[in-house]
């Protein structure tokens, strides 16, 4: 019996041996239907996440286990489930963690993470580590434990866990195929990286292949470091070495923030989407430099858990984009100076006038001008106009403030919007560093340097006054206009819109404007009637010490618009000096004044301004002349016959000054609208000295008479000069001789008493010449015209001729030299007559010119001699 129950023990002992047998087979098995499973899930693996969940199901599908999971510690130490199947339950609100001060790392998988070993639980019941979770596990069917580390490149990176729900099942088998199969999950992850950093390579080499002209850069985020980049991206950036940009951040490389946060808004989108494309993006060369790329984006793939990275690929296009710029600027920018063209102005006038009316701020439109741009032109050329323009207009820009504003509007014209100078005095200061610093001489491109004079219009805005962009650069342009016309005067370069100019005035501008001034006036003598006809009014200024100034010192000093208020001023004062003389001079005659005018004021205004004078003058308006001096080009150009019109519509009359003093012909003379013309002083007052200038005022006398004109003879300073244009029958003359010009007082009391007489002879040689010489004239004229007018006998007779008892007056009698000279002289006129009348047409006169001149030769070695004489023993007039 005992053997059989021995036996039935021993059966029953073989059996379970057998059943355990078979059990472990079918676990190991299992397992290693597993592992094989496992390794060709790693072989299939594509992404890590799904080859983890594999596993894990392929553990509890194969396995008697009730869970299996892996998880990875994050940065606190707790550890994040990254996959699981079967009880996953047991797994909520667990905290696990790695770290060994905290109980929750104290247990399994907290152990095999800090120990780097796998840890096996072999009765959950009875397990010492198990002392807080065991009811819990239990609960879920789980009998025993394995954590086991899972290796990825080398380092510890998960903890893999299988639940059995058996107990005391690792056996050195099954825990060599456990451990085996974390190491081939370990190698299946390490395979995935492979393959995923394979792939990232062949993009980033497929990309370097296939753009040699393209920059390549790889980026990683987030902190956006330049990790790779290939040569050309070195070229791009003018970088020496790769060190220059890898391991740099991108900060530097992005020419500005904007552009920096705007990639990186980019970079995340790529980041989202996979890519992405950014146009004309600025970058900064090291050398600081811009250049602008075309940027295409691409992720590379990522192993998870490493920084994200983006393949970024730059195609160079600086050159495209400067052309676009280029464009754009040309159609609002001038392409010399490239400042801002009309068009611009025109946008930012009116946008500056909306901000200055919303900020209730200022707004200063300044137009301005070179004074002397025509003459570098024509002096050295277009080039250098071209260069002074872009010279200045460099200048402007590094002169003003950068919220200001300057366009050039073409030629030397630009126009400066200036903001914000809070008062006018501010703006003083503004334009006059403007002033000083565009001032400074400009070097040419042959060395020759040039300095520009500039004139400006400032208009200032204000939000109550006018909000229309094109009246203030109107006003602008006016006040442009007044600072030009101060050119010569003003004391600063810049005139304000409806102020007057400030002046800087030299001593006699300011005598002329603060009224100091006098007229004379010289009387001019109609030598027919021996009396005074007509005055010319003369300016004089007088300063505080009542010293008096002519017109030769004080006339250079004054501009354009002096010299009209001097006319303006000397007219007004004749025309009321001529109504004194009126009246204390009586009627008989009635004097005339002539008034000089300058061609330069023969202006629109300036005969407006005179149109004016003379509407409410009530003297006569033919009792007055203008007397325009010939000098200048002005009488030649056909504006002058307009301008002399309406002046002479005017009612007055015109006489041209100085005649002869110039190089216009006097043929011209014939077709301006004129009633008088004065003889320059030049040929007058050296008369005694050049008696021969007798004939040149003969022909200017025939010259007057064909043209129908007055002659008035300036310059006659001595009685011989006086009797000699007597002689002459000159009609009006006016000199010293006669008077010098005086203050009204003392034209009035010459007037009572004029002291001259009368003379019908010569009363020197000079007038002896004079009346020969017109003698002979007359005589010419008629005997060729008409010789039976001329009585033979009386040329004949010397004795009845006037010039005997001249001669004989003048200290030459019978017998001397000249009376010698004389009678010959009328012997052969004589002659000459009677073959004239004989053969009028084939008469010879040489021989009567001949005796003409031995005689007028004669006479004029006795005057010079007789001069001589008398500048030793008289002192000469003045
Ligand atoms: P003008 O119009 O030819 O005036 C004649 C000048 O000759 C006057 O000089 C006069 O004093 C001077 N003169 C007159 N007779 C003689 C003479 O016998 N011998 C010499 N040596 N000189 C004589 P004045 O007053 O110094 O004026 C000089 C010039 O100034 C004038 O020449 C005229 O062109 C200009 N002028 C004078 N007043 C005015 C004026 O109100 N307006 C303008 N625009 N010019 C004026
Ligand atoms: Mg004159
Ligand atoms: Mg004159």
């Amino acid at each position: 019996m005992f053997k059989s129950a021995r036996n039935i023990a021993e059966r029953k002992a073989l059996e379970m041996a057998l059943q355990q047998s078979l059990e472990h087979q079918r676990r190991l098995t299992g397992f290693n239907v597993l592992l094989g499973d496992v390794n060709q899930a790693i072989a299939r693996a594509e992404d890590e996440t799904s080859l983890l969940q594999d596993i894990c199901a392929l553990a509890v599908r194969y396995t008697n286990t009730r869970l299996a999971w892996i998880g990875k510690p994050d940065t606190q130490g707790d550890f994040q489930v990254l996959a699981a199947a079967g009880e996953t339950e047991y797994l909520d609100g667990i905290k696990i963690s790695s770290r060994v001060d905290l109980l929750r790392g104290k247990g399994t998988t907290g152990i095999s993470w800090r120990e780097d070993r796998p840890v096996y639980v072999e009765s959950v019941a009875h397990s010492p580590f198990m002392l807080v979770w065991a009811d819990r596990t239990v609960q879920f069917g789980i009998s025993s434990i394995a954590a086991l580390p899972i290796h990825r490149g080398g380092a510890i990176w998960a903890i893999l866990k299988i639940y059995p729900s058996e107990e005391n099942v690792f056996d050195d088998e099954l825990r060599a195929l456990l451990e085996e199969l974390a190491k081939d999950i370990g190698f299946g992850l390490d395979h995935i990286d492979l393959t995923i950093k394979e792939r990232a390579a062949s993009v980033f080499n497929e990309v370097l292949l296939n753009s040699l002209t393209a920059g390549i850069n790889v980026v990683r985020f987030p902190d956006r470091v330049i990790e790779r980049v290939n040569e050309r991206m070195l070229e791009m950036f003018g970088a020496a070495s790769l060190d220059d940009l890898v391991k740099q951040s991108v900060r530097d490389i992005y020419w500005d923030t904007e552009t920096f946060q705007m990639v990186g808004e980019f970079a995340n989108k790529v980041l989202a989407q996979g890519s992405g494309l950014l146009r004309d993006v600025p970058y900064r060369r090291l050398d600081e430099t811009r250049i602008y790329a075309d940027v295409s984006g691409q992720k590379l793939p990522t192993i998870a858990g490493e920084p994200e990275r983006i393949i970024l690929t730059l195609m160079e296009v600086t050159e495209r984009h400067q052309l676009m710029e280029d464009l754009s600027r040309q159609s609002l920018s001038d392409l010399l100076t490239d400042l801002p063209n009309r068009r611009a102005l025109d946008v930012e006038l009116d946008r500056a006038i909306s901000r200055a009316y919303r900020n209730k701020k200022p707004l200063a439109v300044c137009m301005l001008d070179l004074d002397n741009f025509k003459f570098i032109n024509d002096t050295y050329g277009h080039g250098a106009g071209d260069r002074v323009l872009q010279v200045l207009a460099k200048r402007l820009r590094e002169s003003l403030r950068k919220t200001d504003f300057v366009a050039r509007l073409g030629g030397d014209e630009f126009v400066l919007l200036l903001e914000g100078f809070g008062r006018l005095e501010l703006l003083e200061t503004i334009l006059g560093k403007l002033g000083e610093s565009a001032c400074a001489p400009i070097t040419l491109e042959a060395g020759q340097s040039v300095s520009v004079g500039l004139s400006m219009g400032v208009c200032p805005y204000s939000s109550a006054q006018v909000d229309r962009s094109d009246t203030l650069l109107r006003q602008a342009d006016q006040a442009l206009y007044e600072a030009k016309a101060h050119k010569e005067d003003r004391s600063r370069f810049w005139a304000l819109y409806g102020q007057p100019v400030p002046i800087h005035r030299n001593r006699y501008q300011r005598l002329l404007w603060a009224g100091c001034l006098m007229v004379f006036y010289q009387p001019i003598l109609d030598n027919r009637s021996c009396r005074i006809v007509g005055v010319e009014a003369l300016a004089r200024l007088k300063d505080e010490e009542n010293h008096v100034f002519s017109p030769n010192e004080f006339l250079p000093s004054l501009n354009e618009a002096d010299i009209f208020e001097l006319t303006r001023l000397v007219l007004l004062q004749s025309i009321d000096d001529l109504q004194h003389i009126d009246v204390e001079h009586g009627e008989d005659p009635r004097l005339w004044v002539s008034v000089n005018l300058d061609p330069s004021s023969l202006n629109d205004a300036g005969l407006a301004c005179l149109r004016d004078i003379l509407a409410k003058n009530p003297i006569d308006p033919h009792r007055i002349a203008f007397e325009i001096p010939e000098y200048g080009e002005f009488l030649n150009t056909d504006e002058a016959v307009r301008r002399l019109e309406e002046l002479r519509a005017l009612g007055t009359r015109i006489a041209l000054d100085d005649i002869g003093s110039s190089y216009s012909s006097l043929l011209r003379l014939k077709n301006l609208p004129v009633d008088a013309i004065k003889l320059d002083q030049g040929y007058v007052r050296t008369l005694t000295q050049n008696p021969e200038n007798l004939h040149f005022i003969i022909t200017i006398q025939n010259l007057a008479e064909d043209f129908g004109v007055d002659l008035v003879v300036e310059g006659v300073e001595s009685d011989d000069i006086l009797n000699a244009l007597m002689m002459l029958n000159v009609d009006l003359v006016q000199g010293y001789g006669v008077s010098r010009p005086m203050p009204l007082k003392d034209l009035l009391e010459f007037l009572k008493h004029p002291p001259i007489v009368p003379r019908q002879h010569p009363t020197s040689l000079l007038g002896l010449y004079a009346e020969l010489i017109g003698q002979h004239n007359v005589i010419n004229k008629v005997l060729r015209k008409n010789p039976h007018l001329v009585n033979h006998a009386t040329l004949a007779d010397v004795s009845a001729c006037p010039v005997t008892k001249h001669l004989s007056h003048l200290g030459h009698p019978e017998g001397s030299p000249l009376d010698i000279l004389h009678r010959e002289y009328h012997c052969t006129l004589a002659s000459g007559y009677t073959q004239c009348i004989a053969a009028p047409k084939h008469n010879d006169w040489r021989e009567v010119e001949e005796a003409q001149s031995n005689l007028l030769a004669a006479i004029l070695v006795e005057y010079r001699l007789a001069e001589e004489k008398a500048i030793f023993v008289r002192p000469r007039k003045t």
